[in-house]
């Protein structure tokens, strides 16, 4: 890093030195932007990089709910409007016992370049609670949702800032969020997107982040290996909305889901994970992906999510969460010869893994680029709404493809511009940059 990426890196690293996360994602993205600063000098007199690497604003809100059982429950809520310079603010909800501002500044900065590399007129922010879902009744979950939306409602709208899902956060929640917004502003516009099909949802949202992953990784590995999914064996980690349809695409592709995980462990099946079996177990019934070995004697479970990354596989898809794959599962991947691993989850690698798997020529993809398919069907479900238009699932589905396979091409010939050969890490963050930062030197100093 050069003088004015490592003074901003070292500025934050003091004031938010409690923030592990944004640090990580901070540090990651500045890594990356020496030669794009020094080529434009007004980067830095403006100032540009420390504006760049902290939110607009972050709100952070109570809220209070009643359970089952007439007991008063008290949680955080937040929404980081992190940047607006090329669109709303947009960028998913989670509701995960984890949840803080840290982990939401890194979500809303990765969200503000995944945005930009879309090609859509998208902003960046990202929001959520320490709430946490599992072993919630229907009625809990709903009764969150009415009180999370009750203060949230008065910083959103659909030019304004736009939420979708993200972990714990899937079609129930945005239905009860949407109902809720309705019943306080009496509007039915865009104002959420992953909305039910009934209800101003665009088809082809569900799968987007995970066949889109599939796109991007079958762009990345017909060009730069001359290979496909055919024929390889695929390990997906999570089994939640992203891991699911990566799955799917995958194996639609050709390719063979030997392993999936959940928070507790993983299960191994060398037949081929039977999908539409950890979609009930996890899906329907919200219960263990253990329970997936009663109805299959062939497969193996074990405690522990990370001991996926030891078994043998040509593709990693990790679809799960941040920093679930460290520099030793790295190392295990490689030695068992993997060929790519492309992220579904944000951040999912740490960067001690990221830096190995490109050091050792792994053909490497990170989320902001290869999991920007959500987002991507997001906007053009506004896009949709605006119009009072909806398109078939196969309309969106192909452009869908589309884009992912363009932002695949700008990463990597953004790569190649800078001497950085395959290097879609440093592709994705500076041709992201690029927009952001360009629109933000226009709109002078706001
Ligand atoms: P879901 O809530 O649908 O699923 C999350 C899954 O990950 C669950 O199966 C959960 O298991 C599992 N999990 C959590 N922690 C671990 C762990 N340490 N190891 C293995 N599995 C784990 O979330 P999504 O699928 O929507 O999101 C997954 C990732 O993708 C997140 O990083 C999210 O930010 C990112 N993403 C999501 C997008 C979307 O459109 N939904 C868009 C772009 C990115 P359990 O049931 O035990 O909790």
């Amino acid at each position: 890093m050069n003088g004015e990426t490592a003074r901003v890196l070292e500025t934050i690293k003091k004031q938010y030195y409690y923030q592990s996360e944004y640090l990580q994602a901070a540090e990651e993205i500045l890594d990356s932007l020496d030669a794009a600063i020094s080529s434009n000098p007004a980067l830095t007199d403006w100032k540009i990089i420390e504006r760049f690497v902290r939110p607009d604003r972050v709100i952070s809100f109570r809220v209070c709910w009643v359970d089952d059982k007439g007991e008063v429950q008290v949680n955080n809520g937040y929404r980081v409007q992190f940047n607006n310079a090329i669109g709303p603010y947009k960028g998913g909800l989670r509701f995960h016992a984890s949840v803080n501002e840290s982990i939401l500044k890194f979500l809303g900065l990765e969200q503000v370049l995944k945005n930009s590399l879309t090609g859509l007129p998208m902003g960046g922010g990202k929001g959520g609670s320490d709430f946490d879902p599992h072993g919630k009744s229907d009625g809990e979950v709903m009764r969150f949702c009415q009180a999370f939306m009750t203060e949230l409602h008065r910083y959103i709208g659909d030019d304004i800032d736009v939420p979708a899902g993200d972990i714990g956060v899937g079609g129930r929640e945005i239905g009860y969020l949407y109902g809720q917004y309705k019943r306080l502003t009496h509007r039915s516009d865009g104002v959420l997107t992953g909305k039910g099909i009934p209800f101003g949802g665009s088809l082809g949202r569900t799968p987007a982040t995970g066949y889109g992953l599939c796109y991007f990784a079958e762009a990345a590995m017909k060009k730069l290996r001359n290979t496909t999914f055919a024929g390889k064996t695929v390990v997906v980690s999570g089994s939640g909305n992203v891991a699911h349809y990566a799955a799917e695409k995958a194996i639609q592709l050709g390719g063979k889901v030997v392993a999936m995980s959940d928070s507790s462990g993983y299960v191994f099946d060398p037949n081929g994970i039977d999908l539409e079996a950890v979609y009930q177990i996890k899906q329907v019934r919200r219960a263990r992906i253990k329970e997936y070995l009663a109805d299959h004697p062939k497969a193996t479970y074990c405690d522990g999510p990370s001991g996926i990354w030891s078994l043998p596989c040509d593709v990693a898809l990790p679809c799960a969460t941040q920093n679930e794959l460290d520099e030793n599962d790295a190392k295990k991947l490689i030695a068992n010869g993997v060929l790519g691993v492309f992220e579904g989850a944000n951040m999912p690698c740490t960067l001690a893994a990221q830096r190995l798997l490109i050091e050792k020529g792994i053909l490497y993809s990170p989320g902001k680029a290869s999991n920007a398919g959500g987002v991507a069907v997001s906007g053009l479900e506004m896009s949709q709404n605006s119009m009072r238009l909806s398109w078939s699932f196969e309309e969106v589905d192909s452009r869908l493809k589309t884009i992912m396979e363009s932002i695949f091409e700008n990463c990597l010939a953004t790569a190649v511009k800078y001497g950085k050969q395959e290097n879609l890490l440093f592709g994705a963050n500076v041709y992201g940059f690029e927009k952001v930062s360009s629109a933000m030197l226009s709109l002078g100093v706001i």
